[in-house]
């Protein structure tokens, strides 16, 4: 077991390697954080920030040397980064959990190897696999396999010329294609594993998206029973498969009643973060616990939480080509009975860049939703969710 005083390792500096930072702090320990942004939010609260490139070694020395074990905020570290790592100090999650997840085309295959439900979809390595690709597939979305996030890299292709042009468009890179599923709904379901196996699932949330960015996520997720156990029960074999220890996200598409696997991410999630105000461990405390070796926390929920993000769109009422960023008026949130707003510190406002969230936490559904929605536009977000 790592106890405090110890220097934990964070590479990424997002927000939520920041929530792991404050999690981290809470309990005790202090975190060293590797990022190349001299501005990264979890840089910005860490006890050293170590502003180089994750395949910077002599970097990586030095971090090795200062902690006694390292995770991860981010999917797209190089997987070499962290078997460099791992021969110095305990590593959580490894090398080859994190490989899988941060590349699309090694994810689905790990899917049907493991008998996982996945939705229909073609490999797409040249135009040849395009020509191949079974017309059914169609519409459809081609994904690169790697590096896209939060709908980048993602293009929605009503048939196969539309396919081969957007594949010509992204260079030729290595994608799938997907089915373009009507989905009932989505849902995620957040766990976090330990070395020795042991598992503690968050209950599923529901999850609606705006752009291919998320934009609200109610917690739990409004399905029934049956459904939401199907879900934790299929990440929870995912993580045994993956040998995953930390906190791990799978996306899921609900379609005619039925879960198909969409994603998985290597580290807390976006659609988590409400169980740092209505859970009684968080998903950040989970993975300081877990990379520690400290038994699991009760991830059972106390209240129930609708979660809004916030863009950076919301930094130019007027959009963004008009002028400087303007701060929006966060005494409006303040006034929200239930409301609790979280901020990232990030540097510079950018349109769909995630800047903040706030949750509502409340007991009746309908009622936190419609407040959560109110607090959404009074705020000034004016597309519907
Ligand atoms: P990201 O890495 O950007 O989160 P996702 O693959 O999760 O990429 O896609 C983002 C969102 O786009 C999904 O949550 C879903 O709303 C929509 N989407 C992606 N793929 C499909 C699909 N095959 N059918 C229907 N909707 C999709
Ligand atoms: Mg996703």
């Amino acid at each position: 077991m790592i106890l405090p005083p110890a220097t934990l390792g964070m590479l990424g500096g997002g927000q939520l390697g920041r929530f792991f930072v404050a999690a981290a702090h809470e309990m005790g320990y202090k975190v060293w954080v590797l990022d190349p942004d001299a501005h990264s939010p979890a840089g910005l609260i860490a006890d050293r920030h170590l502003v180089a490139a994750y395949d910077d070694f002599a970097a990586l020395d030095e971090f090795a040397a200062g902690c006694a074990a390292v995770t991860t905020e981010f999917e797209n570290v190089p997987a070499g980064t962290l078997d460099y790592l791992a021969k110095f100090l305990p590593v959580h999650p490894s090398a080859a959990a994190v490989a899988v997840c941060q590349n699309r085309i090694a994810e689905k295959t790990f899917l049907a190897d493991n008998g996982l439900p996945r939705g229909p979809v073609a490999i797409v390595r040249s135009a040849d696999d395009l020509h191949d690709a079974d017309a059914s597939l169609f519409p459809a979305v081609l994904k690169v396999a790697r590096f896209g996030y939060d709908g980048k890299g993602q293009a929605r292709v009503a048939d196969r010329d539309e396919a081969l042009h957007a594949f010509h468009q992204m260079g030729g890179e290595a994608c799938v294609l997907e089915k373009m599923l009507r989905l009932d709904c989505e849902v995620s379901v957040v766990l976090a594993r330990d070395e020795a196996g042991a598992v503690r699932v968050f209950p599923p949330v529901e999850n609606r998206h705006r752009h291919g960015i998320l934009d609200v996520s109610i917690a739990p997720a409004r399905v029934d029973a049956g459904l939401a156990a199907r879900a934790a029960s299929l990440a929870e074999r995912i993580a045994e498969r993956l040998g995953y220890v930390g906190t791990l996200a799978v996306e899921f598409f609900v379609c005619d009643g039925e879960l198909y696997v969409n994603e998985m991410a290597p580290r807390p999630h976006n659609s988590g973060h409400h169980t740092l105000d209505a859970c009684l461990t968080s998903q950040y405390e989970q993975q300081v616990r877990a990379l520690c070796g400290l038994p699991l926390g009760e991830p059972r929920q106390h209240s129930l939480a609708v979660m809004v993000n916030l863009l950076g769109e919301l930094w130019y009422p007027n959009g963004a080509a008009a002028g400087p960023a303007h701060e929006p008026d966060w005494s409006v949130l303040h006034a929200v009975p239930g409301l609790k707003l979280h901020l990232y510190g990030k540097h510079h406002a950018r349109p769909g860049r995630k800047m903040g969230h706030f949750t509502v936490l409340g007991r009746d559904v309908a009622e936190v939703l419609e407040s959560a929605l109110a607090a959404r536009a009074s705020i000034g977000i004016r597309d519907e969710p």
